[in-house]
């Protein structure tokens, strides 16, 4: 007799199958059985230079023979110090304290916190939290708060706060978006204490791309009204969107910066959120009152920092760009491939994920296109988790040609088999 395990974001009662990987390695997992399966989608946008990259495995095996696990309250330890000043030349001179946690979603929470406790704590208490429509930052409660409301969530509304929501900038809407956030902002009653968004693309929204010269209008919005920015890279950090982080494209550095998945190369779980001096001075007294009242028991744990640590050494030895710029230039021939074909719609890029959508009536999350069209690639022995009728791709950077060729050809032919108009 065994537990029943319960998967995330699965519906057990349609009884679809789940099928079991044993190994992995680059942009393949592998069944018991041998079957090679392409892993398109990163593991959940996670995997960054493949799996089990032997450099971030042995900073592990390490790691975890010598420090496995310590209390980071009031006590630190090398691979969490050597991950903060490695971590200083990937970002700007602005953003100059990190804070460790576990996950994407903590990691939002923490920069929520952090916003708030640094209004409080200057005795301004600022609470409006504003938002972008579509957006998605987790499933924790404060991060499905700043997250689009729906079927997602609506179980657990009872629990959520309100926030501010500014509409998605669409091209032709950007100026609607740029005066909403301005209206908020100016809202002598309410002022805003921060915004956060997904920088350039909206990941779990359905793959929404927006400019860099919007992000940087928001961002001169925001700085003009003291409002904080925060800028949620859990998905678009390390690579995703062409640069290192999507904020550089927009040459703005925001006030906070969240940061998981694709920190350890996307091989355990690790997060930050990383702040400017401002709001760790806000913190900053010799009144405990006024202390970063946040913890989780793994905080910063050791073999998570090594794993970040060699990840950076990937980033720092390895032709880690060239391989996402070749991505970058497949996926752009792919879509130059799908020029003038019928049955889908909003053929799209940003960096080295690539979107469309299959024309098919059956569309939101909830249409049972989306099970079909991941059961029609699982069946190809390609690992791709369709958003309702948005088909996206976003492999790890080691991906190969062949590799890449086998996912286009699927994708083609799931729009000879989907697509209706
Ligand atoms: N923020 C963004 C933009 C994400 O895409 C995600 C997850 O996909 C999260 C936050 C939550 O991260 P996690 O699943 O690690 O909690």
């Amino acid at each position: 007799m065994s537990l029943g395990i319960w998967h995330p974001f699965t519906q057990h009662g349609l009884g679809e199958p789940i099928p079991e990987i044993a190994r992995a390695e680059g942009a393949a997992l592998y069944q018991a059985d041998g079957t090679r399966i392409i892993d398109a989608i990163s593991s959940w946008w996670v995997q960054t230079h493949g799996h089990c990259h032997p450099r971030i495995v042995a900073a592990i095996q390490q790691q975890s023979a010598r420090l496995d696990q310590m209390i980071f309250a009031g006590w630190t330890h090398g691979p969490a110090r050597e991950l903060a000043e490695g971590l200083a030349d990937f970002l700007p001179d602005s953003l100059s304290h990190i804070f460790f946690s576990d996950s994407g979603s903590t990691a939002v929470e923490v920069a929520l916190k952090m916003a708030l406790g640094y209004w409080h704590n200057r005795g301004e208490p600022r609470q409006k939290i504003l938002v972008m429509e579509h957006s998605y930052h987790g499933d924790t409660i404060g991060a499905m708060s700043v997250g689009a409301r729906g079927v997602f969530n609506q179980a657990y509304s009872p629990l959520l706060f309100d926030v501010g929501t500014i509409g998605f900038p669409e091209a032709g809407t950007e100026q609607e978006t740029l005066a909403q956030l301005e209206a908020f902002c100016r809202n002598g009653e309410s002022p805003p204490a921060a915004l956060i968004v997904e920088p350039l693309i909206l990941g779990a929204g359905g793959m929404k791309i927006y400019t860099p010269a919007i992000l940087k209008q928001m961002a001169a919005i925001c700085r003009a009204h003291g409002v904080l920015f925060i800028a949620d890279e859990v998905m678009t950090g390390w690579g995703r969107t062409g640069t290192i982080f999507a904020f550089e494209q927009a040459g703005v550095a925001p006030d906070i910066l969240c940061m998981a998945k694709g920190l350890t190369g996307g091989v355990i779980p690790l997060a930050a959120t990383v702040a400017t001096d401002a709001i760790y001075q806000a913190h900053f007294s010799d009144d405990r009152a006024k202390m970063f009242f946040h913890s989780s028991s793994f905080t910063a744990n050791p073999i998570a920092c090594a794993a970040a640590g060699a990840n950076l050494g990937i980033w720092r030895d390895e032709p880690v760009q060239q391989r996402i710029d070749s991505l970058i230039g497949r996926h752009r021939e792919f879509a130059e491939r799908l020029n003038g074909r019928t049955g889908i719609s909003g053929v799209r890029q940003c960096g080295t994920i690539f979107a469309l959508e299959i024309d098919n009536r059956a569309d939101g999350y909830l249409s049972d296109l989306g099970p079909k069209l991941l059961a029609f690639f699982r069946d190809r022995n390609i690992l791709l988790r369709p958003l309702g009728n948005t088909v996206y791709v976003m492999p790890p950077y080691c991906i190969g040609g062949e590799d890449l060729k086998s996912i286009y050809d699927a994708i083609e032919e799931a729009i000879d088999h989907f697509a209706k108009g």
